[in-house]
């Protein structure tokens, strides 16, 4: 990942949010976010018969998360797997999102199984990965509730995001860390009998 943009990307998640009237320790709305980029969100399962979902996940598992298109119109949309559980959606919808904030190009067409898939180079991939997880879980609300002692599992269903996200961003963005560093501080000033 290019250098200082970890940075720059919780600086920009945190411009958003703001942007939408979310408070640090808010979850954002995707939808909302949708709208501020002129982006629609679409469950693929009102374009396509949900059991060919069926039949590509058997084919391979987490095939299909999440992708955007651009209409004719220019409109851009954002089609999401209608099996995956909210919060993964929400984690694939922010992670598509992120794609249009940064700017990255159009994507590659693949074909799999007669079905068509774009797909990102592994760089762009990971910026939007990051950014999608600032955008979904900052670091001042992941410090909150780390600090609440909640668990990933806990964090994931609060604020909807998927477990796998949760984890990641709690390892991560150092929270951890700095919640162990905090803890060790005060045991030491706590006086020894
Ligand atoms: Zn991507």
């Amino acid at each position: 990942m290019r250098r200082g943009f970890k940075t720059q990307a919780e600086r920009t998640a945190a411009e958003f949010r703001g942007r939408l009237g979310c408070r640090a320790d808010e979850s954002i709305s995707i939808e909302a976010l949708a709208a501020d980029l002129g982006v629609e969100l679409v469950p693929a399962g009102d374009l396509v018969p949900t059991q060919r979902f069926e039949e590509l996940n058997e084919l391979q598992d987490d095939a299909f998360s999440a992708v955007t298109f651009r209409l004719p119109s220019g409109r851009r949309v954002v089609v999401s797997n209608p099996l995956h559980t909210p919060g993964r959606t929400r984690s694939n919808q922010s992670h598509e999102l992120a794609h249009i904030i940064l700017q990255h190009s159009l994507r590659t067409v693949e074909q799999l199984g007669g079905f068509t898939f774009l797909t990102c180079d592994v760089e762009q991939e990971e910026e939007a990965d990051w950014l999608a997880g600032c955008l979904l879980l900052p670091r001042d609300l992941l410090y909150q509730e780390a600090r609440r002692g909640r668990t990933p599992i806990e964090i994931a269903k609060l604020h909807v995001t998927s477990e796998t996200m949760a984890r990641f961003r709690l390892n991560a963005s150092g929270v951890l860390i700095q919640i162990g560093r905090a803890n060790a501080i005060k045991a030491k000033r706590r006086p020894s009998k």
